[in-house]
């Protein structure tokens, strides 16, 4: 095997404490460091970003970078989770958000999908992460499900910020304001999707300048076709798939794809 052959990536985004690895994380943890064959591909991880999802998630992403070198910790608290209290969570992932371990601030966001927290309580966590990243000079990490209409003036107002808008799933105008803003787009499986409702993503994905791209897995979540329906759960290695899609629809090679978002991935993260 020539290392020529091998496909390094970078997954800008893995909930590698979610429950879905309970019972096999070491195996998981110890494959990530070797070569892998995804659909007939020799692929190596070099790096995975861990959002954490609320206070608990988030101290252990950070305790999950300090054991493989490829592991970089974020922490937040999702637009989702459940906190008991709010002033108190907040002040202690303050506290882990400073330690110099923690690359960036996030999952954080705004959901009308699910809405299982209120919207209001919603936008508060969000903008309180948003300050914090500012402070700290530590990126964004941001989920947005249909509420565009309520995070892009937020965004149109938080001047300093940058990030990325993770799992894209968008429109073209959306796109392109985020990239106006200084933002960086971030591809999961969705655009390895065949169904005709993901099209219009396929089109947002060919015009995204390419310094401003990123893939990750958004593992368990989110099993890339072929795969779907196979695997119960996402991998980050399984992230050379997205490559290998936005290598297909925007007439690139999937080396070059692979290169330029692992260089984006570290630029983002300052780790270059
Ligand atoms: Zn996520």
């Amino acid at each position: 095997m020539k290392t020529s052959d091998v496909i390094t990536v970078f997954d800008t985004h893995a909930h590698l404490d979610s429950a879905e690895f309970d019972v096999d994380r070491g195996v998981v943890f110890s494959r990530l460091s070797g070569v892998h064959k995804v659909d007939g591909k020799l692929v190596s991880v070099s790096g995975v970003v861990l959002p954490g999802t609320d206070l608990r998630s988030s101290r252990s992403c950070v305790e999950f970078a300090s054991l493989l070198t490829e592991f970089y910790a974020a922490v937040g608290i999702h637009p989702n989770s459940n906190v008991d209290s709010i002033d108190v969570d907040w002040r202690k992932l303050c506290e882990l958000a400073e330690r110099d371990d923690v690359v960036a601030i996030g999952e954080t966001g705004l959901d009308r999908y699910r809405n299982i927290t209120p919207m209001e309580t919603q936008v508060d966590l969000f903008c309180r992460h948003i300050d914090l990243s500012i402070r700290l000079g530590k990126p964004i990490l941001i989920h947005c499900r249909d509420a565009w209409d309520d995070v892009l003036p937020i965004l149109r107002r938080s001047k300093g910020l940058t990030g990325v808008i993770h799992s894209f799933n968008g429109t073209r105008e959306q796109a392109m304001e985020v990239i106006d803003l200084g933002f960086y787009v971030s591809f999961a499986a969705q655009v390895t999707y065949r169904n005709e409702k993901f099209t219009g993503l396929h089109e947002v994905a060919k015009i995204i300048p390419a310094e401003r791209l990123l893939i990750e897995t958004d593992s368990p979540y989110l099993v890339p076709h072929p795969f779907r329906g196979q695997l119960k759960r996402n991998e980050p290695s399984y992230v050379v798939m997205v490559a290998i899609r936005l290598a297909e629809l925007r007439q690139e090679s999937v080396e070059y794809i692979a290169k330029i978002t692992t260089q984006n991935a570290k630029r983002l993260i300052k780790i270059m």
